[in-house]
């Protein structure tokens, strides 16, 4: 099984917005790209909006029956470990194995020298093809990389071992994934990830290093673009090398942990994949919800109303709501406009605070990132927040269809 070229991971927490969705996809695939979509959803999220895997399969399936799209399509079990994946296998036919938490956790001296023993060919100045200076790689960066990240890719064989065993062989995508952790993963460190998955016979197709800078949910990228240019262009020169040289499946690339909207750099990873004819998984995280959210504005009346209390329960748990996210987002609390302000506002100036359009004068990236981590508060409204999807589904749909396809595809694909 291959994703293809580029892949495109949509979130969509309450599972209304898939055809919107596959249309903003298709709408790029029309211009003649090779985009797959995949419609991720992690544990976690089912967890808050009470949903099972199952649904991801049939919101994914309906969109693609409906619009006719006869491309190749994913369902992305994200971020499982051996104790949450069980429930996905049914379901989902791409797995990001998460190994972030066994990041560090020790292994035993003789498999860390063993694993030094195997690299002792690229120990000193080690050229990889298209990067101008050469890896420095001594013998105690090894053992520092052994120790730190043994422990992690056996977790990722174990996992895979599940997967063979319960998928069987080529009927999954595998995607291993690092990226919840505070320090990033540099290129060189990457390349010795990627032997020890080869080495542990993990057939992996995709790989979430943690970049460098802030990835926040919603917002832009944070930090310094050519460092992360110059970081990204290694990842995938490292990538290259290491499919050669250490015989991982030829199709492998990287993903991209976006956490949405990441604008800037959007660009400059299309430059780079274009000029070394490299293909992207890139995932979108749930920004579809804060759509849903503006759409709810945009309709005014009980929508508006909905979109309201939506806010208003947020800000009062504020604290509550964003502790489990802490790592990935940047809330300016006293940039927050108060609750009564909100409730007077009309549905224009609430779905432009809201929608991210840099440089707008009514954009606060704080209401959007508190927003972007509520959406608990809307699944614990239950019906009354599902009547009002589908009572405006058409103007949420639109806004969903135009977010995807204006201000992330068209970004990232230069279209
Ligand atoms: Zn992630």
């Amino acid at each position: 099984m291959r994703l293809g070229k580029y892949s495109f991971g949509l979130g969509d927490r309450f599972a209304h917005q898939g055809v919107a969705q596959l249309k903003a996809v298709m709408k790029a695939v029309a211009t003649g790209l090779d985009i797959s979509p995949v419609w991720n959803k992690s544990n976690r999220e089912h967890h808050y909006v009470h949903t099972e895997p199952a649904s991801v399969r049939a919101e994914a399936d309906h969109a693609v029956k409906e619009l006719g799209f006869t491309g190749k399509y994913f369902v992305d079990a994200d971020h499982i470990n051996l104790s949450t994946v069980q429930p996905f296998v049914e379901y989902a036919d791409f797995f990001t194995l998460d190994v972030a938490a066994f990041i560090g956790k020790p292994s035993s001296d003789e498999a860390i020298k063993a694993f030094v023993d195997s690299c002792q060919k690229y120990v000193g100045n080690l050229n990889i093809p298209g990067i101008d200076e050469p890896l420095n790689v001594s013998n105690e960066l090894l053992e520092e990389i052994a120790s730190r990240f043994l422990a992690a890719t056996d977790q990722a064989s174990e996992i895979y071992k599940f997967l063979l065993e319960h998928k069987g062989e080529g009927n999954f995508i595998t995607e291993v994934s690092m990226d919840e952790v505070e320090k990033p993963q540099t290129p060189v460190y990457l390349l010795f990830i990627l032997k020890m998955l080869a080495d542990k016979g993990v057939k992996a197709q995709t790989i979430a290093p943690k970049f460098t800078g802030r990835f926040n949910k919603g917002v832009d990228y944070r930090g310094d673009l050519d460092q992360f240019a110059k970081e990204f262009e290694q990842d995938v020169l490292v990538i290259d090398f290491a499919v050669k040289e250490f015989g991982l499946p030829e199709d492998l690339k990287l993903s991209v942990h976006s956490g949405s909207d990441k604008f800037s750099i959007y660009p400059i990873m299309f430059e780079i994949l274009k000029k070394h004819d490299k293909g992207l998984h890139i995932k979108t995280a749930g920004t579809t919800w804060l759509e849903e959210v503006i759409g709810l504005a945009l309709s005014g009346g009980e929508g508006l109303e909905l979109a309201k209390k939506i806010y208003a329960t947020s800000y009062d748990r504020r604290e509550a709501l964003c502790a489990p996210y802490a790592d990935v987002i940047d809330i300016d609390a006293s940039q927050l406009p108060s609750i009564e302000e909100v409730n007077g506002w009309d549905g224009e100036k609430y779905a432009n605070t809201l929608r991210h359009i840099p440089g707008h004068t009514d954009f606060n990236s704080n209401f959007r990132q508190l927003i972007h981590v509520a959406y608990a508060v809307a699944a614990e409204l239950g019906d009354e927040y599902y009547s009002q999807l589908e009572k405006n589904a058409e103007i949420i749909g639109r806004c969903v269809e135009e977010n995807i396809y204006d201000r992330h595809l068209k970004r990232l694909f230069n279209l």
